[in-house]
């Protein structure tokens, strides 16, 4: 590396991450990086990683080189063996990938047998501990046969026994293998202890590079300040919880105001209401009137509504999310979907249904024809978010890995996003079984009907009857969901 300099585009001029930085590495050895915060330790793996290049200055790397990333980027609901495979993705096809080799993952096997964790193949990884995880990315970093392992604070969030244990587990495949290491480290006993020379940065400086166990010759006279801090404003600050607080305060009294400024008495309109409420409640000899099979058809037709709609609407949101997610689908196309999406989902789902009724006439075909087109603008919306909000890290990593766009699709986007669709396919259930049941009031379909024809003729006890019918559907559907979730997450 030769005087290297690399500034990051920022608002206001550049970031100088790094400046002037020179230093060769011998094959085959143990390099460690220290520094302190923000010093331009990850920004110089970046660059050793080739996945940054310098603004100025040269990196000649000879051989491949792996990097494990500060915070692994391994997928997490993928078992130990799936994310070492994924090391080896830059060398198959995309139909290799579906069902990888058997010599690779006879491969994969030993190298988790090598780093300890021969016991945990088929363990998600977000079920392994730090220092389990961090054997995982080592061994898919070593998956993809490196001559350079870049490792980015390998042991920043271990204790120190596992911290030990993975430092030496390092150097011993760095003997085997005969690979070139190079670690970030924050803790210089360690580095001390297993590298065989320290590189010190200080504000994008290399301030001191010398042996391991030697004292420290400075490269450079004084270290330069820090890079200008962040002006403190000064002021008392409110915090945000406080002013919310007193918002709310605002708005109650404000509310009571009104209330009190209306004409007609305050307590008389409550009174009113009381009377009003216990009509709701039947009599038995009520109860003993009731057309129960009528109600109870009336309600399962509902749910039948609220599911089918739900089901059809997660079918056709699957393909539209995926066409309008930034990170699967280039923006020009992306953009006018999402536009015409967000006008889509200005319709209430009792306007679809008037408009259904129009086209295809009363009753249930309407009423579900209005669930798939309200709940499919919005669980288009939650696929594409669950689509975007999966890309990052561990889809990056692929990325980086030599995974091709529909392999970073199958094996980091699609894992990760899975629990958010089927969260918010279960929410859209549960909101559809309550839009359900009054789409019967434009007439489609479901208990909606009943209960417009018990409110049209003032009978009280049999609106009672059917809200505690919805509300008991409220609750089942939505013990279901959390049933659902629980095995899904
Ligand atoms: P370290 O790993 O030593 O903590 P980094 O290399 O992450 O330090 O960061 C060095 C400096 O570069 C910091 O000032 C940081 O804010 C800045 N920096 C790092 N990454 C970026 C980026 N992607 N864009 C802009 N500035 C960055
Ligand atoms: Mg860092």
């Amino acid at each position: 590396m030769v005087g290297v300099t690399l500034a990051y585009p920022a608002p206001r001029g550049s970031v100088v991450a790094l400046s002037g930085v020179d230093f060769a590495v011998a094959a085959g050895s143990h390099v460690a990086i220290t520094g302190p915060s923000g010093s331009g330790k990850s920004s110089l793996v970046a660059l050793l990683a080739n996945q940054l290049a310098p603004s100025s200055g040269r990196v000649e790397i000879a051989g491949r080189v792996a990097r494990i990333h500060q915070d692994l980027r391994l997928v997490p609901r993928a078992s130990a063996l799936a994310n070492v495979l994924h090391g080896a993705l830059g060398r198959l096809t995309f139909a290799q990938s579906l069902a990888f080799p058997a010599a690779e993952t006879a491969r994969a096997e030993a190298l988790l047998k090598r780093v300890g964790l021969g016991h945990r193949l088929h363990a998600p990884v977000k079920t392994l501990s730090g220092g389990e995880a961090q054997r995982v990315a080592i061994a898919r970093a070593l998956m993809q046969d490196p001559d350079v392992l870049l490792a980015d604070e390998p042991v920043a969030s271990l204790d120190p026994e596992n911290a030990a244990a993975i430092m030496t587990l390092l150097d011993d495949l760095r003997r085997e293998r005969n690979l070139t290491l190079i670690t970030v480290l924050h803790d210089l006993d360690l580095a001390e202890a297993h590298a065989d020379r320290i590189l010190r940065l200080q504000a994008g400086h290399l301030v001191a590079d010398r042996v391991a166990g030697e004292p420290a010759p400075l490269l450079r006279g004084a270290a330069p300040a820090a890079l200008g801090g962040m002006q403190q404003s000064g002021g008392l600050a409110v915090p945000g919880s406080l002013k919310a607080v007193a918002a709310i305060a605002l708005a109650v009294a404000m509310s009571w105001g009104v209330m009190q400024a209306t004409p007609g008495s305050t307590q008389g309109a409550f009174a009113e209401a009381l009377r009003f409420l216990a009509r709701l409640v039947p009599t038995a000899a009520q109860l003993a009137e009731i057309e129960w099979a009528a109600l109870a058809v009336a309600l399962l037709d509902t749910l039948r509504m609220a599911i089918l709609g739900t089901v059809a609407a997660a079918i056709f949101a699957l393909p539209l999310a995926a066409v309008a997610a930034r990170n699967i689908t280039p923006a020009w196309i992306g953009y006018p979907v999402r536009i015409v999406l967000n006008l889509w989902r200005a319709v209430p789902s009792i306007v679809w249904a008037l408009l259904f009724v129009a086209a295809v006439g009363l009753g249930a075909m309407a009423g579900v024809l209005a669930l798939v087109a309200y709940s499919m603008g919005y669980l288009t919306k939650f696929f594409y978010e669950a689509f975007e909000g999966a890309d990052s890290a561990a889809a990056g990593a692929l990325a980086e890995l030599g995974a091709s766009g529909p392999q970073r699709f199958v094996h980091a986007i699609w894992p990760v996003a899975l629990p958010a669709f089927a969260g918010s396919v279960l929410f859209m259930l549960e909101y559809n079984v309550r839009a359900a049941s009054v789409l019967g009031i434009v007439g489609a379909g479901g208990i909606g009907h009943d209960l417009k024809l018990a409110v049209d003729w003032s009978n009280w006890h049999v609106v009672g009857v059917i809200l505690a019918l919805l509300a008991l559907a409220v609750i089942a559907v939505d013990s279901f969901s959390g049933w659902a979730r629980a095995r899904i997450a």
